[in-house]
């Protein structure tokens, strides 16, 4: 399947199963903003804990926090958010669309990397397995070509991120004939920067009111509470803290789906460590978090790692985690060396003292940060994207399933009495009533079993559990497993365990450390 109707598909599926929703959808709904159905909302909440108890369960040395989104507005200044949190735009006079031209770059980078990966396959399959894969990059004429030219195009880029040059940028985009998709043309306004906060008025009267933004981030929250969690958590150097929570951008453009949304929610942790032992734990942390991704089983081919091109001018290192999605290798989490600038600059505007005593050393210093911050709704889309299969099945229908991690699944399993009569619903009553307080259980007697089926693997839900005529009997019931479709007959008094086996967060955390 193309992966440009996949992902149609998928956008439908969220709406038609209840994952996600249009917001203000009677309204015509309103630009990149979502609601969670209700399985999204189920399949959230399970991300958000598979993400905190990593964090705070198997780190005895992070800690949670819940900030408030509004805060004191100098924080913005102070973190470089007010003067500099831009995006460059650039508009085509003629379909009248806005893009961002960095991203109208990448793209244009990435189509020239897709043709030397496709000259490169071709060559792979014309000369099986005597083919030597780095010697035909580094030889075949054509890849060279594509290969400088995306060299000569990346270096301009790079320089002119770094530089904030735009009408360098502009001048890429035309040098490299880039066209506006919608109208064709090269037909291009000049680049601006566009600053990404929502602002709005607290207080009530006119002069008293102050202008307060909506956070972009969850990060800073983490920040100006350093000195309150260090001190009443007795915390000692390295530690780190926690945070999940809504941030708000204004983005320029906002077309895919629920990858790029003006309202998201963040996860980011932030750790506090010495001055100098920063490339390390940043070593360490990018590992952590690749593990985190894999351990949920998309498979590991699925991800990759980007080094930035451009570091901010407070960070030291900086690397993207990707997902494939649909729509190509997509940043899904950051994970930036942010040295002591974010405390540093609290100080300043502050004018409170911001350090750490460090009893082991004898001395204070201003504590440097490694951040790694993941996007909620990003990571949702990545699972989405990752588990939706369309099967052929052998009596010539198709299903549709999504194979979730069990333990991120929003329905574990589903209850099904064969007929809906013989006392079977009753018996279906009671395993509920049994496994209810430790698995979200969906009882359904509706259509005939094979359909009850379909609609549990379009949601995801790993068990299926058949009550039958022989149940009130031997106190055995059949359990399907979504993947193999296979089927057994268990004992009613051994379904808790089996569940738990694979439904347990634990087993995705212990993953993570094995
Ligand atoms: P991008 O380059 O895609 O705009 P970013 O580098 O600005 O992202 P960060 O500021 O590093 O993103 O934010 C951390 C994480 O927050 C991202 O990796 C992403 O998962 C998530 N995120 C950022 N912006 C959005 C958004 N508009 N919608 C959904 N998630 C987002």
């Amino acid at each position: 399947m193309a992966q440009e109707d996949m992902f149609k598909k998928l956008v439908s599926h969220c709406k038609e199963y209840g994952f996600v929703f249009p917001s203000s959808e009677i309204y015509d709904g309103l630009g990149a903003v979502y609601d969670y159905g209700q399985y999204g909302v189920e399949l959230k909440n399970n991300i958000r804990k598979y993400w905190w108890d990593s964090m705070t369960l198997l780190h005895e040395n992070v800690v949670g926090i819940d900030s408030a989104i509004f805060m004191h507005p100098t924080i913005w200044k102070a973190s470089g958010h007010v003067d500099a949190f831009n995006d460059p735009l650039i508009d085509n006079r003629d379909s009248k669309k806005r893009y961002r031209a960095d991203v109208l770059i990448e793209e244009h980078l990435a189509k020239i990397e897709d043709k030397i990966n496709k000259e490169t396959e071709k060559a792979a399959k014309r000369f099986g397995e005597s083919f030597d894969e780095a010697q035909f990059r580094s030889t075949n004429a054509r890849v060279l070509e594509y290969q400088a030219k995306w060299d000569e195009i990346h270096s301009r880029f790079a320089k002119a991120l770094n530089d904030s040059n735009l009408e360098e940028l502009r001048q890429i985009i035309l040098d490299c004939e880039i066209v506006c998709p919608i109208s064709g043309s090269r037909n291009w306004t000049e680049v601006r920067q566009f600053n990404l906060m929502f602002s709005t008025d607290m207080g009530s009267t006119a002069d008293g009111a102050l202008k307060i933004y909506l956070r972009p981030e969850t990060a800073q929250g983490i920040f100006v509470n350093f000195l309150n969690v260090q001190k009443t958590g007795r915390m000692k150097i390295p530690f780190g803290i926690a945070q999940t929570g809504k941030a708000f951008r204004n983005e320029i453009v906002a077309r895919q789906f629920i990858f790029r949304m003006r309202e998201f929610e963040q996860m980011e942790m932030q750790f506090f460590i010495r001055p100098g032992e920063e490339l390390d734990w940043f070593k360490r942390w990018k590992e952590t978090r690749l593990r985190w991704h894999k351990a949920m089983g998309l498979g590991d081919h699925k991800y990759r790692y980007h080094d930035h091109e451009k570091l901010a001018h407070y960070a030291n290192a900086a690397t993207d985690i990707e997902f494939e999605m649909p729509f190509g290798f997509k940043e899904v989490e950051g994970i930036h060396s942010r040295t002591d600038f974010d405390l540093s600059q609290h100080e300043k505007y502050s004018g409170k003292k911001i350090q750490y005593f460090d009893p082991e050393l004898n001395k204070s210093y201003t504590p440097y940060v490694i951040e790694t911050s993941i996007g909620l709704d990003r990571c949702f889309l990545s699972l989405l994207a990752g588990s939706y299969v369309e099967e052929a099945l052998d009596n010539g229908e198709t299903r549709v399933v999504l194979k979730l991690p069990a333990a991120l699944a929003p329905v574990k399993l589903a209850v099904l009495p064969l007929v809906r009569k013989d006392g079977l619903p009753e018996k279906a009553e009671e395993i509920i009533n049994m496994l209810r307080f430790d698995f979200r259980c969906q009882y359904d007697e509706k259509d005939s079993i094979g359909k009850r089926y379909r609609r549990q693997d379009a949601i995801g839900t790993p068990y299926c559990i058949t009550i039958d005529h022989d149940t009130p009997n031997d106190n055995c019931v059949t359990i399907r497993f979504r993947d193999t479709m296979e089927q057994e007959r268990v004992a009613i008094d051994k379904l808790h365990e089996i569940i738990t086996e694979k439904v347990s967060m634990k087993t995705l955390l212990k993953k993570i450390i094995d």
